[in-house]
């Protein structure tokens, strides 16, 4: 192990970029949470992940939140066994976070959805027995433009359940930030300015840590662009605009975007609701050969290099070839 000081001491590196994700489920504050079978969402999924999933064989499960770790943590649920998984959510269904596609995979495997119910404590004596939740109204739009959900006053009910897993968002762990100069926002995200420095000289941050629980896609960008403050920066000058090291360029199409104008997205083939809830095997099945090159050639505009796009070209031209050798060339 190593500290960050380690890293930057005067014989080390001259700069340093932070991206430690945002690993920490966050508390729900109510009450019951120590009980046994009460775990947050990440925690539980890391366990699933490293091979030491809990036994939830016929057991009834509630997830708390409506985002994607949400959803991801049901469907692992209804994998594990569990008899039955309910989604609990304070909000509506349309103001949820989590992709359209996974809710209706999920529902589709048999998780029950709950709405406008808040949990207002875990019930149990030393195991968790229910799930204490009180039925929400909608009132004034807040900033995320969602209206704003309040508690009714003696609504209280019990979902009676074995196992409570919140997902209710997530934290960047900082003990590791501890006393090393790099100081959080109220949220536990990194702050940074604009060119995404840290409050400490030459350390960088980018990412979940910054950003908060976002999108892979997210982390990528932010990581191009500290990338290109770190050079910056030892390099003493002023970053590069981010419109000229993303310009766009232009590039002949090899054929005409006019003829796939009206061509409609094609239907991903997925495994039956009733077989996937009981395997972990890929939802999806993937593309057939020939829907690949129909894809191929309805292509509008490619980031990829001219000669790639070429050789894409040929394989259109020539689709004998298969999709498989085209790929073997151009990711070489
Ligand atoms: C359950 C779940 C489902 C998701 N589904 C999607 C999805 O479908 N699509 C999507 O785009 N995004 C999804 N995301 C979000 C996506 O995973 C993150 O936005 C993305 O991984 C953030 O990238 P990052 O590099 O900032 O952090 P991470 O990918 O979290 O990487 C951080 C790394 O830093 C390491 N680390 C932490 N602390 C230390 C330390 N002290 N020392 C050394 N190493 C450390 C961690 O072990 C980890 O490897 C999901 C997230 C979760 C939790
Ligand atoms: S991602 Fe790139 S290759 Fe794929 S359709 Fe879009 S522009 Fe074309």
């Amino acid at each position: 192990d190593f500290t960050l000081a380690d890293l930057l001491a005067p014989e080390g590196y001259q700069a340093g970029g932070l991206a430690i994700g945002a690993h920490l489920s966050r508390s729900l504050r109510i009450a019951g949470e120590e009980l046994d079978g009460a775990w947050g969402g990440v925690e539980f999924l890391q366990n699933v992940a490293l091979g030491k999933p809990p036994d939830l064989a016929g057991k009834r499960v509630a997830v708390i939140g409506g985002g994607n770790t949400a959803i991801d943590a049901a469907r692992t649920t209804i994998r594990l066994g569990a008899s039955e998984v309910n989604l609990v959510y304070r909000r509506t269904r349309r103001d949820m976070p989590a992709q359209d596609l996974e809710i209706q995979e999920a529902e589709e495997e048999g998780l029950k959805m709950h709405f406008l119910v808040n949990p207002t404590r875990i019930v149990g004596n030393g195991k968790v027995e229910g799930l204490e939740l009180t039925v929400q109204e909608l009132g004034e739009f807040d900033n995320s433009a969602r209206r704003r959900p309040h508690p009714i006053e003696g609504s209280e009910f019990v979902l009676p359940v074995d196992v409570v897993i919140a997902a209710i968002g997530q934290s960047t762990g900082g003990a590791c930030l501890q006393g090393c100069g790099v100081e959080s926002e109220r949220s536990s995200a990194i702050k940074v300015d604009r060119q995404l420095a840290t409050t400490r000289e030459g350390v960088f941050a980018a990412g979940d840590a910054v950003l908060g629980p976002a999108t892979v896609i997210e982390a990528v960008a932010q990581g191009n662009a500290v990338a290109q403050a770190v050079d910056s920066y030892l390099r003493g000058g002023e970053p590069e605009s981010k419109d000229e090291w993303l310009a766009y360029r232009e590039m002949p199409l090899p054929w005409n975007v006019d003829d796939y104008a009206e061509a409609t997205r094609p239907e991903m083939p997925v495994q039956a609701p009733n077989v996937r809830r009981h395997n972990w095997q890929q939802v999806e099945l993937g593309f057939s050969e020939a829907t690949c090159l129909q894809e191929c050639r309805r292509c509008l505009r490619c980031d990829l290099e001219e000669g790639e796009l070429l050789s894409m070209r040929e394989l259109v031209e020539a689709p004998s070839r298969g999709v498989e050798e085209h790929f073997d060339k151009t990711t070489a």
